[in-house]
C-alpha cells in the first residue's frame, strides 16, 4: 500500500512542478510517520524514503533508536523546551520553532554537543487561534534575533495551513509564507540562509509546491489514515 500511495504522491509532485515550471528535485518529500507503527516506517524506508516527520519528541527518539541512521529526522509538531535536550544532535532539521526563548534553549543545548542545529521559523500565516507559529508581522524580527544566538542556522519557514475542503483555498497563505520568506532574504541577515519553505500536506501539497514549497509533509497520503486512541 505504502508503495502505491508513495507513487501517486509522486505523480502529483511532477504534474505541480511541471504546472509551475519548477524542477522536481526543488521539492522534498517527508513521510510523516506519527502515530504509526516501525514496521511501516521501515516499509517507507524499503521504498526509498529518508526523510521522516514526528511531532512527539519520545515517539520521535524511540523510532530514531529502532531504523538505520542514515534517516534524516524532522521535528513537526510545538516543541516543549523541557524536551529540547533529547532530540539535539538527533534531529535534521527542528520545524517548529516559534519562540526566543524556545530558541536559546535549542542554542544552549546545540552549544553543550557543539553542534549547530538547523531550524525553520514555524509562521501561523493564516492567523488561527488554535495553531502554534509566530504572527506574520512578528517573523521577520523573531528570525533576526534568532540569527544572534550560537550554534543555531535558521535555514527557512515553516506554516501549518488550515484545514480546507479545496487546496486552492490555501494558496494565498504559501504564497503569504513565501513573500515573507523573500523579505527575509532581502535583509541579507547574517547566519540566516534562506533555502527552505516547508509547506504543503496531503491536502493541499500541490498548491504549496505550485507556491514553491521546498519541503512537504505528507501523512495520511503515504500511510493512511491515522487512529488515535
Ligand atoms: C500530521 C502533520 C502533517 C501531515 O498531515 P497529513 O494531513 O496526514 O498529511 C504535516 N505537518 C504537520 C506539522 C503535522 O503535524
Amino acid at each position: 500500500m505504502i508503495q502505491e500511495n508513495l507513487n501517486t504522491v509522486e505523480t502529483k509532485i511532477r504534474e505541480a512542478c511541471i504546472g509551475s515550471g519548477r524542477k522536481r528535485e526543488e521539492v522534498k518529500l517527508i513521510a510523516v510517520s506519527k502515530t504509526k507503527p516501525v514496521e511501516m516506517l521501515k516499509e517507507a524506508y524499503d521504498c526509498g524514503c529518508r526523510d521522516f516527520g514526528e511531532n512527539k519528541v519520545q515517539e520521535l527518539t524511540d523510532k530514531y533508536d529502532k531504523l538505520p541512521k542514515d534517516i534524516r529526522w524532522h521535528m513537526i509538531g510545538h516543541l516543549q523546551r523541557n524536551k529540547v535536550k533529547y532530540i539535539v544532535g538527533k534531529v535534521y532539521l527542528i520545524h517548529s520553532v516559534d519562540s526566543l526563548r524556545l530558541a536559546e534553549e535549542i542554542s544552549k543545548e546545540a552549544v553543550k554537543k557543539g553542534i549547530t542545529v538547523s531550524i525553520l521559523v514555524e509562521v501561523n500565516v493564516a492567523n488561527e487561534e488554535s495553531k502554534f507559529g509566530i504572527s506574520a508581522g512578528e517573523a521577520v524580527s523573531l528570525v533576526e534575533e534568532i540569527a544572534g544566538l550560537p550554534g543555531i542556522a535558521v535555514k527557512g519557514l515553516m506554516t501549518i495551513a488550515p484545514y480546507v475542503e479545496n487546496s486552492e483555498e490555501n494558496r494565498l497563505y504559501f504564497a503569504k509564507l513565501k513573500q515573507i520568506y523573500v523579505d527575509i532574504i532581502h535583509k541579507n541577515i547574517d547566519n540566516v540562509s534562506m533555502e527552505e519553505l516547508s509547506m504543503g500536506m496531503t491536502g493541499d501539497y500541490e498548491a504549496a509546491v505550485m507556491e514553491g514549497a521546498t519541503y512537504i509533509r505528507i501523512g495520511t497520503g503515504i500511510f493512511g489514515e491515522r487512529k488515535y486512541t
